[in-house]
């Protein structure tokens, strides 16, 4: 689990601004899990509603209540066409009936329904999952949906970055002329001493994990190199 997860992600699925992993993709011990579970940092949801909703615009394709087999419990699958890609999203465990039903338009953004457990769940959570390459509710692979939650990818296919540019994932050291973060402030002697992982890129900086710091790119170098 990583602390202030919510500071980064760019897309909320949840009504909160503190969304918490709970269960990743395919976490360890979980081989089966094609999608992450998010509920919320401070567990708001134990005396308030939270609201699960849409990644993107779409069109509700299935949404109702799953089989007793499945353990979807109460959830909606929204079709995504974006630049000549498929897509589809999935939202589990609501607590009733998802608000749209098969064939209506979905915003960004709009309210799907309110956070639950219906289904095969142990407490209040969302399970959202994200296929690509899926024209058709049962075709697809279901991928880790976080580079889309964080923005490092995005629907329709953002250009990939040039072979040798920093990537998420990243291992990468602060060079030794790197002098202040991106946000202005210097960077002390310890800090330069560390190695990090990066978690965003986003235009000329990157987001370092360790220390949730915004760096300038120009300023880490790929570990080993
Ligand atoms: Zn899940």
């Amino acid at each position: 689990m990583i602390t202030d997860y919510y500071k980064n992600i760019a897309n909320h699925v949840i009504s909160t601004r503190r969304e918490r992993l709970t269960s990743g993709f395919r976490a360890a011990g979980r081989p089966d899990h094609t999608g992450a579970d998010f509920t919320d940092a401070d567990r708001l949801e134990l005396r308030q509603d939270i609201y699960i909703l849409a990644f993107a615009d779409g069109v509700a394709d299935r949404a109702g209540l799953g089989s007793a087999a499945s353990g979807l419990g109460y959830y909606i699958d929204i079709r995504h066409e974006s630049g000549g890609a498929s897509y589809l999203t999935r939202y589990c465990h609501l607590r009733g009936a998802p608000v749209f039903k098969a064939g209506q338009a979905v915003g960004r953004g709009d309210v799907l329904g309110i956070m639950g457990k219906t289904g095969n769940s142990t407490g209040i959570h969302l399970h959202f999952g994200l296929k690509e390459d899926s024209v058709s509710w049962d075709t697809g692979v279901w991928v880790d949906p976080e580079p889309y939650l964080f923005g490092a990818k995005a629907m329709g296919g953002a250009a990939l970055p040039p072979a040798g540019a920093i990537a998420v994932g990243d291992s990468v050291r602060l060079t030794p002329s790197a002098a202040v973060y991106a946000t202005g402030q210097s960077i002390p002697a310890w800090v330069k001493a560390g190695t990090y992982t990066v978690m965003q890129v986003k235009a000329d900086r990157v987001l370092l994990k360790e220390i949730i710091s915004w760096v300038f790119e120009r300023d880490v170098t790929r570990n080993g190199k």
